[in-house]
């Protein structure tokens, strides 16, 4: 057991469930609000609001040093992940990846997605596609007995098997419970059988990051956003999801994840 991984009871997982649900439904609200002429400060307003009205604590917002100012990540087109909410307006063409976290009785859940706004290029399309792909890749890869490295390959194999992608160095995803960010790291890479081994009562934020181009970021002087190294575009998709004998349990998908993994032909491990 890799030190400091927090093992939940049944119970402490419903509890997730509800984080991880109210996280969920903020995300369907940020996708059906993303168009042409919105900024991104509204989008965060709008999450704000609904984790609020929720029972939820924005865990975002205050998190780290400089505090993250915002209760969402807005990472547009060449930002791959942590950009800050702000005046800016999207247009027509532009790719939004949108992170978000709540806390529900100390509980967190943390998932993200990437929107079109508008049309999109075909090959940024595509990318959205692969990288979504490579998430559920890694979370029915994971199973009881395995270990991280099993999602780890899957992911970096969803994403080599459909071209010459970058996938961003020096982030992964991690174990998430009491605290949003805990032991174990969940690469995006690596090789099977490998790593902290997957128990009931482990939950892990996966999360790929995938660009049409360099796999390497640069932080901007906000201290926060990271960019591709190159200008090229990224998407980033994430849930939170523990494991049960019967499966897989996405816990910030609506749906747990059920319908998403029948079509995978794999059994949903929620209740
Ligand atoms: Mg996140
Ligand atoms: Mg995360």
């Amino acid at each position: 057991m890799v030190r400091g991984v927090e093992i939940k009871t049944p119970a402490q997982l419903d509890a997730m469930r509800r984080a991880g649900h109210l996280v969920g439904e903020t995300l369907e609200l940020l996708r059906e609000a993303v168009a042409p002429g919105i900024t991104t400060a509204e989008l965060d307003s709008l999450a704000e609001q609904h984790i609020r009205d929720g029972g939820g604590i924005p865990s975002f917002k205050g998190y780290a040093q400089p505090p993250f100012p915002a209760s969402i990540c807005a990472s547009v087109n060449d930002e791959v992940v942590h950009g800050i909410p702000g005046a800016r307006v999207l247009v027509d063409g532009d790719v939004i990846s949108i992170d978000c976290g709540a806390i529900v009785d100390g509980w967190h859940g943390d998932a993200a997605i990437s929107v079109a706004v508008g049309a999109v290029r075909p090959e940024v399309g595509a990318l959205m596609e692969v990288t979504e792909a490579a998430l559920w890749a890694g979370i029915v890869a994971g199973r009881l007995g395995g270990r991280v490295g099993d999602i780890s390959a899957a992911v970096e194999a969803r994403v080599r098997a459909a071209g010459d992608y970058g996938i961003l160095e020096g982030f992964t995803g991690h174990g998430i419970g009491t605290r949003m960010h805990q032991p174990p790291d969940v690469p995006n890479t690596g090789r099977p059988g490998r790593g902290q081994k997957i128990v009931r009562g482990l939950a892990l934020a996966i999360e790929p990051m995938v660009t049409l181009g360099s796999p390497y970021g640069v932080e901007l002087d906000d201290e926060w956003t990271i960019a591709t190294s190159d200008g090229s575009w990224s998407a980033h998709y994430e849930h939170t999801v523990t494991w049960t004998p019967d499966g897989p349990w996405v816990l910030t998908a609506l749906d747990g994840g059920q319908a998403r993994l029948a079509e995978l032909g794999v059994l949903c491990g929620g209740r």
